[in-house]
């Protein structure tokens, strides 16, 4: 940099990413921010360009969660920051670290009427843990640095960062811009760790003494890169293990000790649970009663004590589940314990899952086409088996998809599986796979979704395509939400009635061709042999593709298997 040269707010700020470690960021570009993006990549960050900053928002969102580094949202001010805040509250909702950095309108027109103009630090409140204004331009690398440390402290989460113009273009000279990077790098220290010897030694005890144990894990033992001390623990107890959705593949679904297919008598009969990094909240039925026994001792692992306060559980260890995990491991090295295969709780899940996994099995050997939505997904299942180590990224969501998807495909390896998650957030496949093709380079990433799903965010085929990026999208066609229009005719009346069914889209809608339109490779398949024959292709492929799989609009369940709530 010459002697005497200017920095002005968008080439600090980029600047600040780059000292905070931050290496992607996902965005929108536009008015006032597009120099801070063109900036940072010259700095060294990749960008990834959407069409969307909810897309985005989503991409940045699940980066944080793969990488344990925030992910980095850029929007433009008002319309793009509303739109960034479903990836921002996304991330808060699955305690996800991320960061959404927004230009925002010139603090002197404030109130007047400016473009784009938006109280954002007000509306990013209930989503976020942290937010701040960088009210001048020497503020900026000290706020880049801690938004972007406190994403990731304690329990993740969502934080935020507001750019007004007037900020962005302010100037300090090269020497004051060094000083005050330099000045923002003082190390933050995580303060993070295990619990005391005799919580650990209650929870031993708990576990040891227990009839019917059971171990539950969710995202956060994912997160924590717990899945070595959870295999060692599960092993040397010989206790069974339940995992949550995306706590799938943790530990390899094919473990002898896996409880999935035995989730109800897992839980139904369980007199002491340890749950590590899941919240008992409504995938884990609250852990109360019919689904849980009213006796239940919970042994509730997490790094929030506000969690723990929550859900007032036997035993509360809040802290990180990688550490505890160890401690716990420390302490039953001493004096071991092994329930064993012959245990009768053990057999008993081992004997239902045996019958439950011959019953799922006899429903996907049958051959139906038009497709129902076992029969391709029994197929996806062993494409995705049949690939080597690292094993593919899957993506899931939709209704019947989803619910179907989590049930025959097979996780094997950890963070592997991203669904619609805590909140049920639909749209966010293609974001999801945007970031973990960035996350993992070169590494296979296979969404399974219905069409609906893909809906929201089909147009970033066209980013999968820009990027080159090795995501296969397989979308279950079946003509709308749920299946389409499948009323009765005695049901469609009123002045509108000629209208199709707030449920369907077009039937037979050529997914397949849209990703062509920007050079990408799609398929249309509607039997097995066509479906084995693309997925081979586009696996080996490694280069964006859509397959488009026709599936019977009358296959689905509606609303999936929330009917209740529907
Ligand atoms: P799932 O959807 O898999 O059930 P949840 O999102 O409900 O998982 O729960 C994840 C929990 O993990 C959150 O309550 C969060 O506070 C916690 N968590 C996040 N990071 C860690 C960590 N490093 N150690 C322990 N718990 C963690």
């Amino acid at each position: 940099m010459a002697e005497g040269s200017v920095v002005d707010g968008n080439a600090l700020a980029a600047r600040a990413l780059v000292h905070a470690g931050v290496q992607h960021m996902f965005g929108v570009v536009g008015i006032p921010v597009t120099s801070l993006a063109t900036r940072a990549v010259a700095a060294g960050v990749r960008f990834i360009a959407f069409h969307n900053e909810q897309s985005a928002g989503y991409a940045a969102s699940a980066y944080g969660y793969l990488t344990g580094s925030p992910g980095v949202l850029l929007t433009v001010s008002g319309p793009g920051c509303v739109h960034g805040l479903a990836g921002l509250s996304n991330a808060q909702t699955n305690t996800w670290p991320m960061v959404m950095i927004s230009g925002s309108c010139d603090q002197a027109d404030f109130g007047k009427g400016d473009f784009q103009e938006l109280d954002q630090i007000e509306a990013v409140k209930p989503f976020s843990k942290f937010s701040a204004k960088a009210t001048e331009i020497t503020q900026i690398p000290r706020l880049v640095r801690e938004v972007v440390h406190r994403a990731a402290a304690d329990r993740p989460g969502g934080c935020y960062l507001d750019l007004p113009t007037d900020v962005l273009h302010q100037t300090i000279s090269e020497s004051e811009a060094e000083s005050l990077l330099s000045e923002s790098e003082e190390p933050q220290i995580r303060e993070i760790g295990g619990v005391g010897a005799l919580e650990i030694e209650k929870a031993v005890s708990l576990l040891r003494h227990a009839e019917r144990p059971l171990i539950v894990f969710g995202k956060g033992a994912a997160y924590a890169r717990a899945e070595d001390s959870l295999k060692m623990l599960v092993e040397r107890t010989g206790i069974p293990f339940l995992p949550t959705p995306m706590g799938k593949g943790l530990l390899s679904d094919t473990h002898e000790l896996s409880a999935t297919a035995a989730r109800s008598l897992a839980i139904g009969k369980c007199d002491v649970a340890l749950v590590v990094g899941a919240r008992l909240n409504w995938l884990l039925h609250f852990g109360e009663p019919p689904r849980w026994s009213k006796d239940v001792k919970f042994i509730l692992v997490d790094i929030s004590k506000e969690e723990i306060e929550l859900r007032k559980p036997h035993l509360g260890l809040a802290g990180d589940a990688k550490q505890i995990l160890d401690q716990i491991n420390k302490e039953i090295k001493d004096d071991p314990f092994c329930f064993g295969k012959s245990h009768p709780w053990v057999e008993a899940i081992s004997k239902k899952v045996k019958e439950n996994v011959a019953k799922m099995e006899l429903q996907l050997e049958k051959v139906v086409v038009p497709f129902n939505f076992f029969t391709p997904m029994k197929i996806i299942r062993d494409a995705i088996l049949a690939q080597k180590s690292p094993a593919p990224i899957l993506v899931s969501e939709g209704a019947n998809t989803m619910d179907v998807g989590r049930a025959v495909l097979v996780q094997t390896e950890p963070r592997t599986r991203l669904d619609a998650g805590t909140w049920g957030t639909m749209g966010v496949g293609l974001g999801y796979c945007i970031a973990a093709a960035v996350a993992s380079p070169g590494r296979l990433v296979v969404a399974v979704e219905g069409d609906s799903g893909f809906g929201f965010s089909a147009m970033e085929v066209e980013t999968l395509v820009r990027y080159q990026l090795p995501v296969v999208v397989i979308v279950f066609n079946n003509g709308g939400v749920y299946g389409g229009d499948r009323r009765n005719p005695d049901e469609i009346t009123g002045p509108y009635k000629e209208d199709p069914a707030p449920t369907s889209f077009v039937p037979g809608a050529a997914y397949h061709i849209l990703i062509e339109a920007f050079g990408g490779k799609g398929y249309v398949v509607g039997s097995p042999e066509e479906l084995k024959t693309a997925l081979a292709e586009s696996f080996s492929a490694r280069k964006p593709a859509v397959i488009n799989v026709i599936i019977d609009p009358y296959a689905g369940a509606e609303s999936g298997r929330m009917q209740h709530k529907n």
